[in-house]
């Protein structure tokens, strides 16, 4: 591709193209070679996005949520980016979920951009390119990327890594007492939402947090709001995105969110170049290096780290 058409390519995502932004995706997911050159051209034109993450257990209402606060936000007259992260079912490599047909109702708004990625049993989900994901996007005048996980494994704790503010949604009758909460998940909320708050036990949900919240406060001086949602009616929505804004601005004012962006922006340089030596090394190797060296540790030959050692040495040619 020439640079002519790279720029072009560019251009075209700029002006929020949609075949243009689906083809930057995919390329950036499938690591074709254009993409590092595209998205480099992406980042100049990219306005950091607030990256709000909602995450929670199956079930609790994500997806009916996200698809209230893209509305809230497109209210502001913000363009919006909704990434969904499926988990890749082992057994087809294909997402599980596809497409969210439950967010149709925001189908036709073209200031909404929808997009399922497969995690791609990534240890830690969440697919390390879902960063660039945020770049095309953000090229593209997305001021809010909403990043919606399925609440298995650790897609909570890695989808806090990405995002400016992470929401986690709990719900009544889910089981999801917070005393059994898995560690770590409900450190990362800088916001909860108490779903289904139609339902009997919502109030004990939130009690519960209070004492939670009462008892282990945070280091940085954040006391996370709970706010009740019925997301199905659209009730606490706009409550919901009040206090994801107070969180920001807390952010601002406390220095909170720019320490925060360095973190991401270093464990996206480290990833990047974990990728980029790992790539260079394989390239290296000739065609059945990896699958010889297997053998020589499966047979006992050599050990794995040995093994490793070796094919790091490994020049061309070899
Ligand atoms: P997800 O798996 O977390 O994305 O959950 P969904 O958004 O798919 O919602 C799961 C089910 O709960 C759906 O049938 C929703 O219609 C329903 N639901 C979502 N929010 C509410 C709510 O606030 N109240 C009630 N009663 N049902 C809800």
């Amino acid at each position: 591709m020439t640079s002519g058409e790279l720029q072009d390519w560019a251009d075209r995502v700029a002006a929020r193209d949609r075949r243009a932004m689906g083809r930057a995706i995919s390329a950036v997911e499938n690591g074709e070679v254009e993409a590092a050159a595209l998205l480099k051209l992406l980042f100049e034109r990219a306005l950091e996005a607030d990256v709000v993450g909602v995450t929670g257990s199956p079930g609790v209402g994500k997806s009916t949520l996200v698809e209230k606060l893209a509305a809230e936000y497109r209210r502001q007259r913000q363009g919006v980016g909704i990434v969904a992260v499926d988990p890749t079912s082992p057994f087809s490599g294909g997402a599980m979920l596809g497409d969210r047909i439950r967010m149709q109702s925001l189908a036709a708004d073209d200031g909404v951009y929808i997009r399922s990625m497969a995690t791609r049993g990534e240890l830690g989900g969440l697919a390390p390119t879902a960063h660039d994901v945020v770049t095309v996007l953000e090229a593209a005048g997305c001021r809010t990327v909403l990043i919606e996980t399925v609440g298995v494994g650790q897609d909570e704790v890695q989808v806090a890594h990405l995002a400016s503010a992470t929401v986690l949604v709990l719900a009544p009758g889910m089981g999801d007492d917070i005393q059994t909460f898995k560690a770590g998940v409900m450190e990362i909320a800088d916001v909860f939402a108490v779903n289904k708050a139609d339902r009997l036990g919502a109030g004990k949900v939130q009690q519960e947090l209070d004492a939670m919240l009462t008892i282990s406060p945070r280091p940085d001086g954040w006391r996370p709001p709970v706010v009740q949602t019925i997301a199905t009616t659209g009730e606490g929505v706009s409550a919901l995105c009040e206090a994801i804004a107070e969180f920001h601005a807390f952010g601002e004012r406390t220095g909170l969110k720019r320490q925060r962006r360095r973190q991401k922006c270093r464990g996206r340089l480290l990833s990047l170049l974990r990728q980029r030596l790992f790539e260079q090394v394989y390239r290296e190797l000739r065609d059945g290096a990896v699958d010889r060296w297997v053998d020589e540790v499966l047979d006992r030959r050599s050990d794995p780290h040995s093994a490793v050692e070796a094919m790091v040495r490994a020049g061309p040619g070899q």
